[in-house]
């Protein structure tokens, strides 16, 4: 058998994923965001503030990632939990990022909610798909990506794959953000 000496070899394994809450048992890695880290993302500051003040600084969104080797070869896998919520009238996301070997693309299925995956290339070309339960984006090489939650009850919940190497970029996004934003505006959505 021919193994690559940059891909550590390891034995298969199982895990189990509550697909309703957007939980992950046992993850290598628990992100979580809070309001105050989104400081700088949205176009409405003082509306953010004012959210961290009177809610106590309330979780944003959440993303529980598989313990595999940051190798080639490997996958990584995450379950990514987005709670629904305005900033002013603009809709809850998340940061976004480039990944940092630029050159890899990702899945991501919806497993519940509504929403957006906004995408964006270095040249500011920006596309956006739309998230719900049974749908799948594929994020291509090279386009930035950050979820966005529409809905008003429910988080967003996405199960997504990617090369385990890629790594992130969030440096980019946060000088330059997206060209779109997703409002609603007294119940109806706007992309501007
Ligand atoms: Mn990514």
């Amino acid at each position: 058998m021919y193994i690559a000496d940059t891909t550590t070899l390891i034995e298969p394994f199982g895990i189990d994923l509550d697909l309703e809450r957007g939980i992950m048992q046992n993850p290598g890695h628990h992100l979580k965001r809070h309001a105050s880290d989104m400081r700088g993302y949205y176009k409405d500051e003082e509306a953010l503030e004012k959210l961290i003040q009177e809610h106590h600084d309330p979780l944003h969104y959440e993303v529980f990632e598989t313990p595999v080797p940051k190798e080639d070869g490997h996958l990584m896998y995450c379950i990514s939990t987005l709670q629904p919520g305005l900033v002013g009238n603009e809709c809850f996301m998340t940061k976004g990022h480039y990944h940092a070997r630029v050159n890899t693309g990702e899945i991501y299925l919806c497993l519940r909610g509504v929403g957006y995956m906004v995408m964006k290339r270095e040249d500011g070309e920006c596309r956006y798909e739309k998230m719900v339960r049974g749908n799948m984006v594929y994020v291509p090489p090279y386009w930035a990506h950050r979820s966005v939650n529409t809905g008003t009850q429910e988080p967003l919940i996405s199960f997504c794959v990617y090369p385990a190497d890629c790594g992130y970029n969030y440096g980019d996004i946060e000088k330059e953000g997206f060209p779109k934003r997703i409002f609603n505006e007294n119940g109806a959505i706007k992309i501007l």
